[in-house]
């Protein structure tokens, strides 16, 4: 097929954006208002992987990565409870070992108040920029902001979030401790078990994730931004400048690139000098269309490590860790471990028909996204390795991809998501 040549004007840039997930579709929209012709490129449908089916959190106080320093001693327990939140494919165990030594390194105090800190300066303002970008695509509905709660059956359970907690009050501000009666007024579907949590009413959520990437890939076409479907098998660099990217529709003429194909980027990522370890890690939802209940808010199980959220479809149960290969069949034993959860967190909630899914967090051992410029390149620019956090953290993404198109200063400090910074 014959594509356009690249035209270069001064001070706009033709950029292609690989990845029509949230983190590039909020690129594309920030790129087009500075002013640049953007292009993006999937093999499939804007948000059909795993920003389709995430538990839609939209939190500033959504600081806390996963690497603490007690979660290694709690992986025994995780890994053999049937309904614990963590599975690793053994044979896969092998390619993942730099993966987990970084991980294990990032595993202290000093390294998770770091990390809190730049997820902080992420995802603070993620409530207030899809206010915005929701009202501009016509869609201020799909937002909500009626706070979190974080519930535990234990005290040792809830002893063992304090670390966390700590963090939050320390970088992101109010954490409302909350007992039982404070609880069951906030959420009163929620099982009596649950006596101790906290709440957190900076947090808000969306009521349809997927539809959200579709609202803002249509704002963004309506803005003259195009989508091209197409299956991108590498770039074409001539010296460390990308000329076009190679796709199963021939090759595609290209001046800058956005890499942001969310756990699929490492070989495009590897090809412009980026070593950082990516895992797979798997995640699961089951989404309840008729649960014969009303939640008025989300709820995440801190010993289950689980979020409930009320979702235009119906009640979303997600949740899971699982270390496998992108490809490898679906394990849907672990679909019926969360529908079990969301029973004992809400035990009127009718379980027995469910939709589910399984999609693919793009994690980096320190929790922390890869955003910045290609070390090999600096027509190349790297957006992806979101984890947990993508959804809340795609605005904040973008608007530093797009200062630094423009040669801005990026309005937030952006050392701490170098591309280099495991090498
Ligand atoms: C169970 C679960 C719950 C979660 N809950 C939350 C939450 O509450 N809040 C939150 O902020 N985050 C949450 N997340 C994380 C969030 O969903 C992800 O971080 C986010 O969706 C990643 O977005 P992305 O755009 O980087 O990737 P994706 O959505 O996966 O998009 C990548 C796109 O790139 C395309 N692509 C890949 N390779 C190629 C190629 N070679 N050529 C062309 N196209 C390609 C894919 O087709 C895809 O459309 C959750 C994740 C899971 C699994």
């Amino acid at each position: 097929m014959a594509w356009r040549t690249v035209t270069k004007t001064t001070g706009k840039h033709e950029i292609t954006i690989i990845g029509a997930g949230i983190v590039g579709i909020a690129t594309a929209i920030y790129l087009q208002r500075d002013g640049h012709r953007v292009v993006v490129v999937d093999k499939g449908d804007p948000g059909r992987a795993t920003s389709y089916g995430n538990a839609g959190s939209i939190a500033p106080s959504s600081i806390i990565p996963m690497a603490l320093p007690g979660t290694l001693k709690n992986v025994p327990k995780w890994i053999t409870d049937p309904l614990g939140p963590l599975t690793v494919s053994w044979r896969q165990i092998p390619s993942l070992l730099p993966w987990f030594w970084h991980f294990r390194n990032a595993c202290t105090k000093e390294a998770a108040s770091r990390g809190a800190r730049a997820l902080r300066s992420l995802n603070g303002p993620s409530l207030e920029s899809y206010r915005a970008l929701l009202a501009s695509a016509g869609a201020p509905d799909l937002l909500r902001h009626d706070g979190m709660l974080h519930v535990y059956r234990t005290e040792a359970g809830f002893a063992g979030s304090a670390f966390a907690r700590q963090l939050r009050t320390d970088y992101a501000g109010e954490v409302e401790i909350v007992d039982a009666a404070r609880i069951h007024d906030l959420e009163p579907a929620l099982a009596s078990a649950y006596r101790l949590g906290f709440f957190l009413r900076d947090n808000g959520h969306v009521r349809s994730p997927l539809r959200v990437v579709q609202v803002l890939a249509r704002h963004f076409t309506d803005g003259g931004g195009t989508l091209v479907r197409a299956t991108v098998e590498g770039l074409k660099l001539d010296g460390d400048a990308p000329v076009a990217l190679r796709t199963d529709r021939g090759d595609m003429p290209v001046d800058r690139v956005v890499i942001s194909a969310g756990a699929w980027s490492q070989p495009l990522a590897k090809q412009v000098g980026v070593r950082a370890p990516l895992a797979h890690e798997r995640g699961y939802h089951v989404e309840i269309a008729d649960p014969g209940i009303d939640m008025r808010l989300p709820v995440t199980d801190g010993e289950g490590k689980f979020v409930a959220t009320p979702m235009e479809g119906g009640i979303r149960i997600a949740g899971t860790s699982e270390f496998s290969r992108a490809d490898a069949p679906a394990n849907w034993a672990r679909t019926q471990a969360l529908a079990k959860l969301g029973a004992r967190l809400l035990p009127d909630l009718k379980v027995d028909r469910y939709e589910q899914w399984m999609g693919t967090r793009p994690s980096i051992p320190d929790s922390l996204p890869i955003v910045g410029r290609a070390p090999r390149s600096d027509r190349v620019y790297l957006a992806y390795g979101h984890g947990h956090f993508g959804l809340m953290a795609a605005p904040a993404t973008g608007q530093v991809i797009s200062d630094l198109v423009a040669g801005r200063a990026p309005r937030i400090d952006i050392a701490p998501f170098r591309p280099d910074r495991f090498t």
